[in-house]
């Protein structure tokens, strides 16, 4: 394992049956709080955002915008918050998935993407893929072009990867 690999590892803390029984929990509190660790994530998604040629940084709420927001400040580049259902102010594109039980539906602002960009979406958990693969939708909606996918942990036996190809469309999903 390579030593940024086993510091971020060595900073996720795994919580059982959170939110609900059945559930491993990736806590990446420890990791925040840790300036050296959450530097050394910075400065690799700031990486892939650079070799991506990425133009903005799309966060998914609520700890994607955590992670998201320092890479946009280092890239010298846009951050855009994609929010759960009513939370932004503006005009807004939507966007319905489903989940286990029931559905969500997650939102962007309109004018915040606009064609000739290049998005890379961020967040900390790929789990089943759902939640990525309804921003890239929304991302194409607006007219951008989803310049790839980075996250900090990829819970790999829930498929997220195989059900994003699709979508992905060739772009990169990077796992730290
Ligand atoms: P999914 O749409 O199933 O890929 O779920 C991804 C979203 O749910 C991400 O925003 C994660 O932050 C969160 N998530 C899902 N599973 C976990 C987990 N085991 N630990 C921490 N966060 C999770």
């Amino acid at each position: 394992m390579t030593d940024i690999k086993e510091l971020l590892l060595s900073r996720i803390r795994d919580v059982a049956d959170y939110p609900e029984p059945g559930v491993m929990f990736k806590d990446i509190t420890p990791l925040l709080a840790d300036p050296a660790a959450f530097t050394a994530l910075t400065d690799a998604l700031a990486e892939i955002a650079a070799h991506t040629d990425a133009t903005k940084i799309v966060g998914l709420e609520a700890r994607g915008f955590i992670l998201g927001a320092p890479v946009a400040v280092r890239a010298g580049i846009g951050f855009i918050p994609v929010r759960k259902a009513g939370k932004l102010p503006g005009a807004t594109l939507s966007q319905a998935y489903d989940l286990e039980y029931g559905s969500a539906e997650i939102e962007v602002h309109a004018e915040d993407l606009t064609a000739g960009d290049r998005v890379l979406v961020i967040d900390d958990v790929l789990a089943t893929g759902g939640t990525a693969e309804a921003s890239i939708e929304l991302i194409r909606r607006a007219g951008a072009e989803v310049a790839g996918l980075a996250i900090l942990m990829e819970l790999g036996f829930l498929g997220g990867r195989a059900r994003l190809e699709p979508s992905l469309a060739g772009a990169p999903l990077e796992a730290l």
